[in-house]
């Protein structure tokens, strides 16, 4: 194989150039090509083309045009699909469900990605080359490896393995998995004989099921029960929730109608020297050239950099956990001062780093003494009030000054959020760090609400700590020339949350005179605990019921957020008179709407240190 080129092919004519005339593997992508480890098939394609397989990528095919399958020929291995960097339906509807007009993954922000993108891609595949294997991957796959509540159709769906003609699904980050397929198809084995490798599913017949059933499998309620019983659903979710753990999960088998999808346990995670390994290949962080227009998801990722996988956070709206894992994968500093010394290189750098983190920034060579011997709890979530939590970001500081001090680098900033009772727990002086050098004007915080219930639900830090956090930001701003503010992220429509509790919220943002511009709706995405609940209306980890609010209550939960814009005001004043809270309507000071219908435009609280309005 050639050595790594400076962009994957993505025509014959460029496998021609390299001296290719048989692809060993294509992949084909609901996103534009862009050479940046942030986008997955880049990062999958080069980490191949590391191993000594050649691949070529076809990137946003038309769903109908066959010949945009077939521009790349026949490969001698496998095709692998993916959505994209987003599941598609997320990519292509609001939380409303109305269709997006652009497509940031996209040239010019044009649409191009179909609903439901891994399916139709793998059927038109198979459809021109049935004896090609097909792999399934990305977060679209991942995600719906089982049977999920889908929102955009309001009803469970089956596995993706189960409606795609797909041989093997990865799910996960898929470095390791890729690289083991490849080989083991390279080395001969069918496909049908890749029942082993861990991050991936596969299916297999009924009958072989019945017959020679594996040893040491979980087996959930099939799809026949859990899309006709909520309480199954959310049994068979929690069943596989625990499982996703590389050192103690078990693998998972869930029925299907004409099929029975396995789960192998997660792949393991990636040690250091692989992640450094990885993300040193040399991306050219920019778009293939064959693109006339820019793609708008690059600029705000061009010049930043990985730091770290994994989220141990479990916030019960995010699906991370089933995807990247609880595990911290941190990468050396010394590698990512690397990456940054090449960057600075480059002739668009100005000088900014714009993030360094991950899925949270300040998680970054966070761990646990128990993770490499038994993985992650499976009945305790982590947080600072686990003693066998390290919660000292010291080797974050040291990162960060290390980065500062890289000739050509003016400043670096932090724009993952940060886990903020994690900094509360640290007494490295991380915080004053990020406020001296890390941040502009704002840091981004995500409390998304502050009742009790609700938090406890989100499994989110309460209002206690938060403000603790906020108290700590203040004194910090004590003498500096120019004041920062904190930019707090909440949630309306949430699982658990009714109307009193974003009432609560509403006086919350008054007293403390939040800006409240970012609305965040829930939206029920696949596989995330919150999405379990808003289908079933059940904790699936206890099987108490939960309030889900829909329609019309989820739509005055929303305006409640935004209660001073004036359109908001019919809702906001139909949920006070429903909660029986008209004591906040009306001119008087603590009022949310005028009495007449208008929204009152008091503006509170002195200073509070938290981003207010305007
Ligand atoms: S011991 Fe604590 S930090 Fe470690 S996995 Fe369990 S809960 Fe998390």
């Amino acid at each position: 194989m050639t050595r790594q080129p400076p962009f994957l092919p993505m025509s014959l004519q460029e496998g021609a150039k390299l001296g290719i005339r048989q692809f060993d593997i294509t992949l084909i992508t609901g996103d534009a090509y862009v050479d940046h480890p942030s986008f997955g098939t880049a990062l999958i394609g080069r980490v191949l083309w590391d191993a000594g397989f050649s691949v070529g990528i076809i990137a946003q095919p038309s769903a109908k045009n066959a010949e945009d399958y077939q521009v790349l020929g026949r490969p001698r291995l496998f095709f692998g699909i993916s959505s994209g960097n987003v599941d598609s339906m997320v990519n292509n509807y609001t939380p409303n469900l109305k269709r997006r007009s652009n497509d940031v993954y996209s040239p010019g922000g044009i649409p191009k990605r179909p609903d439901r993108a891994t399916i139709v891609y793998a059927n038109r595949v198979h459809e021109l080359f049935p004896d090609v294997p097909v792999v399934i991957g990305g977060i679209e796959a991942s995600l719906r490896r089982f049977a999920h509540y889908d929102y955009w159709q309001d009803r469970v769906r089956q596995s993706i393995l189960a409606d795609a003609p797909a041989d093997l699904l990865v799910f996960g980050m898929g470095e390791r998995q890729v690289v083991e397929i490849a080989r083991r198809l390279a080395a001969g084995e069918p496909v049908r004989n890749l029942r082993d490798i861990r991050g991936t599913s596969y299916k297999m017949e009924v009958a072989e099921w019945r017959s020679a059933r594996p040893a040491g499998i979980v087996e959930i309620p099939g799809f026949a029960e859990v899309s006709a019983d909520k309480p199954a659903y959310a049994r068979a979710f929690a069943l596989h929730y625990h499982e996703q753990d590389p050192v103690r999960g078990k693998p998972v088998a869930q029925p299907h109608p004409k099929t029975v999808v396995i789960q192998n346990p997660p792949a393991c995670p990636l040690m250091q020297e692989e992640l450094d390994h990885i993300y040193e290949l040399p991306f050219s962080r920019c778009s293939h050239p064959s693109y006339k227009l820019p793609i708008p998801a690059l600029e705000p990722v061009q010049f930043s950099v990985t730091s770290h996988r994994g989220c141990f956070g479990g916030c019960s709206f995010c699906a991370l956990t089933h995807h990247q894992g609880r595990i911290i994968q941190s990468r050396s500093s010394d590698s990512i001062v690397r990456e940054v010394i090449r960057m600075t290189k480059m002739p668009a750098f100005k000088g900014i780093v714009h993030d360094i983190g991950g899925p949270t920034a300040n998680m970054y060579s966070l761990s646990c003494d128990q993770w490499e011997s038994r993985g992650a709890c499976a009945e305790k979530r982590c947080s600072p009030a686990c003693k066998n939590l390290r919660t000292s970001h010291e080797e974050q500081c040291r990162l960060l000054e290390q980065v500062r001090g890289i000739p050509g680098v003016k400043h670096v900033f932090i724009g993952s959020g940060i886990r903020y009772d994690l900094a509360l727990a640290d007494d490295s002086g991380y915080l004053g760090t990020v406020c001296d050098h890390h941040i502009s004007g704002h840091l981004k915080v995500a409390p998304e609400h502050i009742t009790p219930k609700v938090t406890g639900i989100m499994n989110k830090p309460g209002q206690e700590v938060f403000d603790r956090f906020c108290a700590a930001f203040e004194t910090l701003q004590q003498g500096k020339k120019k004041r920062q503010y904190l930019l707090p992220y909440f949630m309306s429509g949430h699982p658990g949350c009714t109307i009193p509790d974003m009432i609560a919220l509403a006086e919350y943002i008054r007293d403390h005179n939040l800006y409240t511009e970012q609305v965040q709706d829930f939206t029920p995405t696949p596989m995330s605990v919150s999405s379990c609940m808003y289908y079933t209306g059940l904790n699936p980890f206890t099987l108490e019921p939960v309030h889900v609010p829909r329609g019309s209550e989820k739509k005055i939960q929303r305006a409640l957020m935004q209660y001073r814009d004036p359109k908001n005001r019919g809702l906001v004043t139909e949920g006070l008179r429903s909660a029986g809270r008209e004591d906040l309507i009306g001119n008087g000071k603590q009022c949310l709407v005028a009495g007449d219908g208008r929204n009152s435009s008091r503006s509170l609280h002195k200073n509070s240190g938290l981003k207010r309005r305007g």
